[in-house]
């Protein structure tokens, strides 16, 4: 099945898939303004949904994208949402968090799915910006919401965190506990089977997630490796190594890495992030390489985020020591 020819708007940019990149200069914008703005100076397109236009609500509304046959970008500009439709139904990876919950429930509509046929939501990790979409899109849908147990943990925490205004405007009504994943399930809907595994690090928990995309029929091995930056410390650097180290070991031959974020900061992801790889994608030709499917760089970061996690490691160890 090749792609459709729905236009993709980004903003400043209009993409068509299977057409021709324009280059939107100035002008069309939506009211508001928002979409107008770009990049900063020295700022990647992809960074600058992190960066500098981090809470500029209009311009993070991105269009849906379609990646592969079986692979959906439905997220805001700065938090990826995965569709993963399938024969009996579908599965969303991540939920982004409020304001652009509607905004991903809209993007899921016009890539042509009804929100109403969610099975299933998967978390990567409890961190709010990433589940906390979940309970309005489960009241929506009725899907199952699942993560590990030690991201669970998480989420309930921030439930009963006191009051903290930033937070809580973000905050979407209560996520309650449902269902617990560990490494080694398979969460199958029709003929799609994720696996689960467990690398701990950027959370105690940090679910990630081995399955097939289809480029026309075509199958690559993708992984969404569920909290690709490590954090807390000697106790969360050397967790991270740990699952850096495996994943050396044993995902080598991964196609398609899966991001959580278009712009990973901690380490950077070598040749562009989501967005730039979107362009490519939507001026590919037949008989190119499909822009997603890049072993070489999924290698190279793993070099890259062993490399940073090992000094990170040698600096927190010293600033412990102090
Ligand atoms: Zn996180």
């Amino acid at each position: 099945m090749r792609m459709t020819a729905r236009p993709v708007m980004v903003p400043g940019i209009a993409l068509a898939i299977g057409a021709l990149l324009q280059v939107n200069v100035g002008g069309q914008a939506a009211a508001g303004g928002g979409q107008n703005a770009g990049p900063a100076p020295g700022e990647t397109l992809s960074e600058s949904y992190r960066g500098s236009q981090r809470d500029n609500v209009e311009y993070q509304k991105i269009p849906p994208i379609k990646v592969f046959d079986n692979l959906y970008y439905v997220g805001p500009g700065f938090v990826s949402v995965w569709l993963i439709p399938t024969a009996d139904g579908l599965i969303l990876v991540d939920t982004a968090q409020e304001p652009y919950v509607d905004h991903v429930i809209d993007s899921i509509r016009k890539a042509g799915f009804d929100p109403k046929n969610i099975k299933y939501i998967l978390l990567t990790h409890g961190h709010l910006d990433h589940f906390g979409g979940a309970s309005k899109i489960q009241a929506l849908s009725g899907a199952r919401v699942a993560t590990l147990e030690e991201d669970w943990q998480l989420i309930d925490a921030t439930y009963k965190a006191p009051a903290n205004p930033n937070r809580d405007r973000a905050l979407g009504p209560v996520l309650k506990r449902d269902m617990v994943i560990k490494e080694g399930d398979a969460v199958t809907l029709g003929k799609t089977s994720l696996k689960v595994y467990k690398l701990p690090g950027h959370t105690p928990g940090s679910p990630s997630f081995e399955f097939t995309v289809y480029d026309g029929g075509t199958p690559h091995k993708a992984f969404i490796f569920g909290g690709p930056g490590q954090r807390n410390g000697v106790e969360g650097g050397t967790q991270f190594l740990a699952s850096i180290n495996r994943l050396m070991r044993e995902q080598q031959d991964v196609e398609v890495p899966v991001h959580v974020h278009s712009w990973l900061t901690t380490y950077p992801y070598p040749g562009g992030g989501i967005i730039e790889r979107a362009q490519k994608l939507a001026q590919r030709k037949p008989g190119d390489v499909h822009p997603f499917v890049d072993n070489a760089t999924w290698r190279a970061w793993l070099k890259i985020a062993q490399a940073g996690t090992l000094k990170y490691l040698e600096d927190e160890k010293a600033k412990a020591a102090r």
